[in-house]
């Protein structure tokens, strides 16, 4: 999951340190840090200068003019000094700042020393030219593009075929899910390592690093940013990405034609892993993986995150506290606007990220009865993302590094202002929607089915016409059933007449009259087969039981496809569905939901569908009826799931065709953060 300059320290710009201000010691003159090593590179014909930084293991470019006024920083911009130390390229800044250039210990994120791997990076490079050759990459790539075009012209297919979130990530499937994890990843930095070392661009560090207490493994390509051309930089950041979709691609293919067993399911792992989270994570610029620094790069940014907030302080911050605040904050970036965007779009996703994952975290937790232990991680989790907020409120109340000459008062008017909108997260209540697949189908329509198997002789109506109740639909013929019938009739008459001339004989014959009993008893039972066959016969004879118009099924293995007729000549067995009686204008969707939404949801709940064909778009509706909860049939999935269904009735002047899927969001009681956690707290204690 991690890119290679990823693997950096998080949160290096954090200056969360005690104030000791004020000290009193003798500062040692400010300079720019000796042991920084600066390389040359031109961009669009002009200089700049990467300067990397050995201890944070980091990255920062400058400007030629930026770069020379920091070798001589007493005629350097005062705010071009104040980027500088926040970047930590600075020695002898006096007070807070210079604690901040160790990394602070972050239980999160802990970086075990590697090994220098550069020769197997360089004996990789030549036995690695089938994935990273450039007649190879045109070739995997054409893989993945077929394997793509195959998901997207099959997507009902795909999504019918995929198990469902307690199936894929029951404890079952965990330790499956975290090797694919562990190797894909591997995979993923080494191709970060070969393409770097392939453009001749060295590669001093590969090891293992703790995030959230998980290996993973790192690789530290950051010498590749002292590459001329910013294209090869480009593919060095998204070498780890290529092959993971080389990985999804072949993964996919293989599943698509595989059967259910342990094949079918790594491949199910591989996709996930490659596929889903590297849409998610890697190829996301807003959060600091390979994207990030790709877009970094193509935008020409360097340090994007610490520019945007950068831009975010003095577009949106300083107006709000004054001028002594923008007197000691860095100076504003050039493009301050689409920095500010980035900023708040990243600072959104993070605060996301956090709370899906909580979420997703007691997810995981409950398919394994673990639930306890699921809001314990969440809460550490939400914790650890809540206390650095605080941290910094209450170093801006106390007026620490920029905040030191703004006013009291509106330092503490400011913080409360943002404690005041946190605490109102916290309190207004939330609307709620839960999200469901669905199909459109004929409201209260009867269904006919085949109750004694035979061969359909005739067809007497088509889709479309109307019907009375008892009016024939269609005819089987059964030849076994009637020869059955044949025999079974005349063994019964026989039965019968041996009964009557033993009754007779048995008045002058006393004897006979057990004998007469016996054959009465199977006399009696011949009758009751005769009746039984009787009614199967008559079952051949398949009627309405409604009055209304005959509709097609919508069962995708329904019998009749387009018309009656085309079942002619067909054997259908017992239990068959043949077609529906009903009012086509009426038509409700059926939802099928989680069983363990089911308490959220009531008759009368609002719902809204949504059709993505037939341009109908979205309809407003409520739930009509609730049915109880079933296992599910668990046809593709890992294990069985439990849920229930719901329908809902359509408005008359919606009329989509029926068997349309359609997506739904139904809406649940609006409740609060707090409240929501106490509701989980109370179902789980
Ligand atoms: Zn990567």
């Amino acid at each position: 999951m991690n890119g290679p300059i990823a693997a950096v320290d998080p949160q290096p710009q954090t200056t969360d340190s005690e104030s000791d201000r004020g000290s009193g010691v003798a500062a040692p003159p400010v300079r720019f840090r000796s042991d920084l090593q600066a390389t040359a590179t031109y961009h669009q014909g002009r200089r700049y200068w990467l300067v990397r930084d050995p201890l944070a293991r980091q990255v920062v470019r400058l400007s030629e003019s930026d770069y020379q006024q920091l070798q001589r920083l007493d005629e350097a911009d005062p705010g071009l000094v104040a980027e500088a130390a926040e970047q930590q390229l600075l020695q002898g800044v006096p007070q807070t700042r210079r604690e901040s250039a160790r990394p602070s210990f972050n239980p999160f994120y802990i970086r075990l020393p590697g090994v220098d791997a550069d020769r197997l990076l360089c004996w990789l490079v030549p036995h690695a030219r089938w994935l990273f050759g450039k007649r190879a990459v045109l070739f995997w790539m054409a893989i993945v593009g077929l394997a793509a075009a195959i998901v997207l012209t099959q997507i009902r297919q795909f999504t019918h075929a995929l198990p469902s979130f307690h199936a894929f990530f029951g404890p079952q499937n965990w330790l499956p899910l975290a090797l694919t994890i562990v190797g894909t990843k591997v995979v993923h930095e080494l191709a970060h390592g070969v393409v770097c070392r392939q453009f001749g661009a060295r590669c001093p560090e590969i090891g293992v690093l703790l995030l959230c207490g998980t290996p993973c493994m790192y690789c530290d390509v950051t010498d590749s940013w002292s590459l001329p051309s910013r294209w090869q930089r480009v593919a060095v950041m998204l070498a780890g990405v290529y092959v993971e979709a080389i990985l999804a691609a072949v993964a996919t293919l293989i599943w698509w034609s595989a059967r259910v067993g342990p094949v079918y399911y790594g491949c199910m792992n591989v996709m996930f892993v490659c596929g889903v989270s590297t849409l998610l994570f890697n190829l996301n610029p807003l959060m600091r993986f390979d994207g990030y620094y790709v877009l970094s790069d193509l935008v020409n940014v360097p340090n994007l995150r610490s520019q945007a907030a950068a831009a975010w302080r003095s577009v949106i911050v300083a107006p709000l506290a004054g001028d002594a605040f923008r007197n000691a904050s860095p100076r504003r970036p050039r493009g301050a606007r689409w920095l500010v965007l980035f900023h708040a779009a990243s600072t959104a996703w993070r605060w996301m990220a956090v709370v899906a994952i909580a979420c997703w975290v007691i997810a995981v937790a409950e398919t394994a009865r673990l639930l306890p232990f699921g809001y314990l991680a969440a809460c550490g989790l939400m914790a650890a993302a809540i206390v650095p907020m605080f941290r910094k409120m209450i170093s801006v109340a106390r007026g620490d590094d920029a905040w030191m000459g703004v006013n009291r008062v509106r330092r503490l008017i400011l913080t409360g202002a943002a404690v005041a909108l946190f605490v109102v997260m916290l309190v207004v209540p939330l609307p709620r929607r839960i999200a469901a697949t669905g199909i459109v189908d004929y409201a209260d329509a009867t269904t006919l089915y085949v109750r004694s198997e035979g061969r359909v002789d005739r067809v007497d109506v088509e889709f479309g016409d109307r019907v009375d109740n008892g009016q024939p639909i269609i005819q089987l013929e059964s030849p076994e059933l009637l020869n059955e019938q044949i025999q079974l009739v005349s063994q019964s008459a026989e039965a019968s007449l041996r009964v009557a001339s033993l009754r007779r004989r048995a008045l002058s014959n006393p004897g006979l009259l057990e004998q007469w009993d016996s054959q009465q008893a199977t006399a009696e039972g011949l009758q009751q087969r005769v009746e039984y066959l009787a009614r199967q016969v008559d079952q051949l004879a398949i009627q309405s039981t409604a009055e209304g118009i005959v509709l097609p099924m919508i069962d995708p293995d329904r019998a009749a496809k387009i018309s009656l007729r085309e079942l002619r000549g067909q054997h259908l067995v017992e239990g068959t569905k043949i077609c529906r009686i009903g009012d086509p204008e009426q038509l409700e969707v059926v939802l099928e939901l989680d069983a363990h939404t089911r308490a959220l949801i009531d008759t009368g709940s609002r719902v809204r569908i949504r059709f993505d064909q037939n341009g109908i778009g979205v309809v407003e509706s409520r739930v009509d009826s609730i049915s109880e909860i079933r296992r599910g049939d668990g046809s593709a999935a890992v294990g069985n799931v439990e849920t229930f269904r719901i329908i809902c009735k359509l408005p008359s002047t919606t009329t989509p065709l029926a068997g349309t899927r359609v997506g739904a969001h139904v809406t649940v009681p609006a409740e609060t953060i707090v409240q929501r956690l106490a509701r989980a707290w109370r179902e789980t204690f």
